[in-house]
């Protein structure tokens, strides 16, 4: 690509609307939450959740390892995963969550992107996606998770979403992903300022075909009027019936 064209290109994706896979991810989950905080920068107060990004970044290192030696990770070994970890040149944007892996949809005027954890690559070419969890549950039993939590959808979306991107970006992509979970042992007798992991992957059967409309809705959302609060939102009811009190106490006093 020449100058011109890189600054032609520069000049068109700041133009557009920048989407997020995370905004793309509230607005499915309430458009409403989801305009709240970007289009008018209100959203509720959340600390980092820093034990977890070292745990990211703790594993990030240890699949740079065998990346730069182009060797399997032994776990690759023991799940019969013919692949290594993928290495390329904009493999360090992909993963900065400022920049990201991103496609352009000059039609729509659409910006989109997101940070990934992970790619491996089969000895087929294809690209596998890889994203890293961390928690501390006393039993670890991703089955029943998913039966009673919604939690893992929202993982998968994830994982659809940077397959989509990959994809976007001209490559191919594998339809399985993975998540590497590291779980916490919380049973250990003594703490010696360690915590002792244990390591689950969870392979996720995936189809991105979603993903596409679900930009665009996302669009449709910042563009369009506030959209309704979802009547059985906890959070939603908990801040009506404050509001509510506190009214109801203005008029007492
Ligand atoms: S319904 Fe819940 S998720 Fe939606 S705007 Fe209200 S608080 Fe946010």
């Amino acid at each position: 690509m020449t100058i011109i064209e890189a600054k032609d290109r520069f000049k068109k994706a700041t133009s557009m609307i920048k989407i997020s896979r995370t905004s793309v991810e509230q607005n499915i989950k309430c458009p409403r939450c989801f305009v709240l905080d970007k289009k008018h920068r209100i959203k509720p107060f959340s600390l980092p959740f820093t034990l977890n990004i070292a745990v990211d970044e703790l594993c990030k290192n240890e699949f740079d390892y065998y990346r730069a030696k182009a060797e399997p990770h032994p776990l690759f070994i023991e799940h019969g995963i013919d692949a290594v970890p993928f290495a390329h040149e904009q493999l360090d944007d992909w993963r900065n969550w400022r920049k990201g892996i991103r496609t352009i949809d000059e039609e729509n005027g659409i910006n989109f992107g997101g940070a990934i954890d992970d790619v491996w690559q089969k000895s087929t070419g294809e690209l596998i996606v890889a994203d890293v969890k961390a928690t501390a549950k006393k039993v670890f039993d991703w089955e029943k998770t998913c039966a009673e939590y919604d939690y893992p959808k929202s993982y998968q979306r994830q994982l659809e979403m940077y397959q989509y991107l990959l994809k976007k970006n001209g490559f191919e992509v594998a339809p399985e992903a993975y998540l590497v979970y590291y779980n916490g042992r919380k049973n250990e007798p003594m703490f010696n300022q360690e915590i002792k992991f244990d390591l689950h992957l969870i392979k996720v059967d995936c189809d991105f075909s979603w993903v596409d409309q679900a930009i665009l809705d996302t669009k449709k959302s910042l563009e369009g009027p506030m959209p309704k609060s979802t009547p059985t939102c906890e959070n939603c009811n908990y801040l009506k019936a404050r509001w509510n009190l506190s009214q109801q106490n203005v008029e007492d006093a």
